[in-house]
């Protein structure tokens, strides 16, 4: 796919149509990818913490969210098309998904929200299959079974909202384990969702 560098950290070119078609394909082929939608907070994270940035660089897909990343990919000398926001893609995923029936789970913010977050999730998307939700203030020794929970339900999505600090390392640290084809942060989404 297209993509370009900044600060050591392959960036994807695509546009939101691209991405999502990408994506598609990782779900047919069943092959785990961590998507992270990169805004200037994290970038400077990576600038920041060599563990944060070794985690960027090891993640299978990275897209331009915030337009701070887009100004400076052109700055750089590389035009992204278009800014690819986590939010809309969350929506285009469920939307791509829906008449194939994808599997998808939510795991962050807190117990009520995730709550309502799935119930509308359920009636925007019908037919999306809800496998699993879990709120995201669970304890590092609780790891192990919200993984268990997660590979016995096989999402084809796993959307993880636990803020940038937490989630992308959470996912880099998992992902292997976890065998979801698109394991994706998506910070405050579920609160957006659950109005
Ligand atoms: N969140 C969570 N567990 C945590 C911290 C945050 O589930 O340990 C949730 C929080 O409830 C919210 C989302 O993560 O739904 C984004 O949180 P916040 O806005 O604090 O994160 P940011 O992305 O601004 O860092």
């Amino acid at each position: 796919y297209p993509k370009m560098k900044l600060f050591d950290i392959t960036v994807s070119t695509m546009n939101m149509q691209e991405t999502v078609e990408y994506l598609t394909e990782a779900v047919r082929a069943r092959t785990p990818h961590q998507v992270i939608t990169a805004n200037p907070i994290m970038m400077m994270a990576a600038l920041e913490d060599p563990a944060y940035k070794a985690m960027m660089q090891q993640a299978e897909l990275i897209v331009p969210d915030g337009t701070g990343v887009v100004w400076a990919a052109s700055r750089l000398g590389s035009p992204v098309k278009e800014r690819v926001a986590g939010y809309d893609l969350l929506h285009e995923l469920l939307r791509k998904g829906e008449p194939h029936g994808w599997k998808v789970y939510l795991l962050g913010a807190e117990p009520d929200v995730v709550h309502t977050a799935a119930a509308r999730i359920r009636e925007m998307y019908p037919g999306i299959q809800l496998v699993g939700e879990r709120d995201g203030y669970f304890k590092d020794e609780e790891d192990a079974e919200v993984i268990a929970d997660i590979r016995e339900k096989q999402p084809d999505l796993l959307f993880v909202a636990r803020s940038a600090k937490n989630q992308e390392p959470w996912i880099g640290k998992y992902k292997n384990e976890l065998q979801v084809p698109v394991m994706m942060g998506v910070g405050g989404s579920f609160d957006v969702i659950a109005g």
